[in-house]
């Protein structure tokens, strides 16, 4: 297969003007890939070589990636900076310098060969590493046609930002290989738990539906969490749950997945990046404390105090997201393990399995000791007894309690924020809401004292039915000035010069941005707004809902991916909630 044909799809998803629109392009690119490519076809339309979890990034540096261009165009390297400040990025600017000069004569490029030389240059390492990589892009530049190296150039820098989220990819494969987009739950299941869309892919054309159905977790794929849903009254949560539940302490911590393979121990966090050397104590303790050879757990780390024993707050572990001097942080900021699931031990895919019986494995696979334990938790069944053992969590140095479904159904829902954990936190006991996590998706120049930085930043929801972005709220409070260097310094290479595909607003930023970066911010209330996206129409035709008097808590959400942000069918119900609130009072 030719690289060609890639190149024409992109140029078209480019193009396309909706979300049908690009489900088709892929569809008819995905057609035309022999099975045995399907794997590369499918990471490179998601602009990446491997799955996240493998480790293996992209990204060359633009200005080593400028100087393969120069190489292979025959041009100066003044000249591609010229034509990078005139056309504002390298792929076209690369595009632009071919144009000229042409590529005939050179044997076609095939995808398989792209693929594999992409691969050579990311994980190109060591001494003459560098020149390696220049060289390895130039040789694909040299035999390319300019549309061909506009994308080979964004791909090999990292941007190629198709904006074709994960969702779309999924639609189109289930359209081509598992008999239409009915099909999409089987294989989006598939991804929840293998993280793996290469590996969904060769599945569903292996073997359609059934085969995506059978797949099974296992010890090296990180798994999507299961998520919560959130109730602010016990009595409501008893009702959900038919009179019976099991509460849960809900710690103040980081969610890890840690995947054991006999003597290999990986840990995720909770958006599936491998954070293994963050926490080497944690490792150990597992080393100690973990029966089964092969396994999958899910726990939260909570620092604690070294002298008094006390669980502390989340911000302290934050010492720990760090490359160097970890020895020195270990001591400084031991940590905990509260295991609360387990999804795999020994052969045995557990996601299936009701939670009494995969809590009742868990039980069974851990040797506790004093860092190394179990979530508390007890059987509820009235308010009261509920209410009192939140209590109890709270004065114990928790957010508050995860409540969790005993019933046969009660399986490991990954990815999905279902109604077989309800949350219930401190905040919801006072007339404060709960936390948003939205994604930064624009900024406006600052004033006086902000010259120079940002002055507000555009926020966004997430809307999973239309893999999209709309804006809800415009935050310019909370933030101290590191915070604001920071965020600068953060947000600068996700700048866009037009609004991202996937960002639904009505407002004009001074700057766009690619959603990134993920914030925790707090606000008065949700109303509705002619300005602001989210949820638009459900409420009244014409307005979306907007977050008032919103404030940054000071919290990065480095844990989330903008996936994973607070979504509009979330705000909905907030809005409902209140709604409902305010007619009662
Ligand atoms: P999300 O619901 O999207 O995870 P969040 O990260 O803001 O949002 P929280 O409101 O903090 O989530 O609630 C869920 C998180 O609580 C889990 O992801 C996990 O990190 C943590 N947690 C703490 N204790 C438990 C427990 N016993 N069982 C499950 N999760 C727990």
């Amino acid at each position: 297969m030719r690289y060609r044909v890639m190149a024409e799809a992109y140029q078209q998803l480019e193009e396309a003007s909706g979300r049908l629109k690009m489900i088709a392009t892929l569809a008819e690119l995905f057609r035309h890939t022999p099975p045995d490519l399907l794997t590369p076809v499918t990471y490179l339309c998601q602009g990446k070589i491997a799955p996240d979890f493998a480790g293996v990034e992209i990204g060359l540096a633009e200005k080593l990636a400028a100087r393969a261009v120069a190489d292979a165009a025959g041009a100066t390297e003044d000249r591609v900076a010229a034509s990078l400040r005139r056309t504002g990025d390298l792929g076209s600017a690369a595009e632009h310098l071919l144009g000229r000069r042409g590529a005939d004569g050179h044997p076609a490029l095939g995808v398989r060969e792209v693929f594999e030389e992409l691969r050579a240059i990311a994980t190109a390492s060591g001494k003459g590493a560098q020149a390696h990589k220049i060289s390895g892009l130039a040789r694909l530049i040299r035999r390319a046609s300019p549309l061909e190296a506009r994308y080979l150039v964004r791909t090999a820098t990292g941007k190629l930002r198709l904006g074709v989220g994960d969702a779309t990819i999924l639609d189109a494969l289930a359209e081509v290989h598992a008999g239409g987009r009915a099909q999409r739950p089987a294989l989006e299941r598939a991804y929840n738990i293998s993280s793996d869309l290469g590996l969904v892919a060769a599945t569903v054309a292996r073997g359609g539906a059934t085969a995506v159905e059978r797949l099974e977790v296992r010890p090296g794929n990180p798994v999507r969490p299961m998520l919560a849903q959130r109730v602010s009254s016990a009595g409501e949560i008893l009702r959900r749950f038919k009179g019976a539940c099991v509460a849960e302490y809900k710690y103040d911590g980081e969610r890890v997945q840690v995947h054991r393979r006999d003597e290999e121990f990986l840990i995720f966090s909770r958006r599936l990046e491998r954070i293994t050397d963050q926490y080497p104590d944690a490792i150990k303790l597992l080393e100690e404390g973990l029966r089964p050879k092969r396994a999958i757990l899910e726990a939260e780390v909570v620092a604690i105090d070294p002298e008094s024993g006390d669980l502390r707050p989340f911000q302290e572990l934050m010492h720990r997201r760090r490359k160097y001097g970890i020895e020195e942080a270990m001591r400084r900021y031991p940590v905990g393990l509260f295991a609360f699931d387990l999804l795999y031990a020994e052969g045995h895919d557990l996601t299936r399995r009701p939670y009494p019986e995969r809590r009742a494995a868990l039980a069974e696979a851990i040797k506790r000791s004093d860092h190394l334990r179990m979530a508390t938790q007890e059987t509820v069944h009235t308010p009261e007894e509920l209410q009192a053992f939140f209590e109890q969590a709270v004065t114990d140095g928790c957010e508050g309690v995860m409540c969790k479904s005993v019933a046969p159904d009660s399986v490991y829902q990954a990815g999905t924020r279902g109604w077989l954990w309800i949350k219930y936190k401190r905040e919801y006991q006072t007339a404060l809401q709960d936390t948003l996590d939205l994604v930064v998706v624009g900024a406006l120049h600052g004033r006086g004292k902000r010259r120079g930085k940002y002055g507000a930043l555009l926020l966004s929801a997430y809307d999973p039915a239309n893999d999209a972005f709309p804006t809800v709220t415009k935050v310019g409070t909370g933030f101290t000035d590191a915070h604001l260097a920071e965020i600068f310094e953060r947000l600068a290479p996700y700048q866009a010069s037009h609004r991202p595909r996937r960002v639904d607003s009505r407002m004009e930023p001074d700057i766009w941005f690619e959603p990134t970066l993920v914030l925790e911010v707090i606000g008065a209330e949700l109303t509705l707004s002619p300005i602001h996206t989210a949820a638009w129409g459900r409420a009244q035709e014409n307005a979306g809902l907007a977050l008032r008097f919103p404030r940054f808590t000071g919290r990065f959400r480095d844990d989330k991916a903008p996936e994973d942000a607070t979504t509009v069918d979330e705000l909905w119900q907030m809005f409902q909630r209140a709604r409902a609130r305010n007619r009662k009072a």
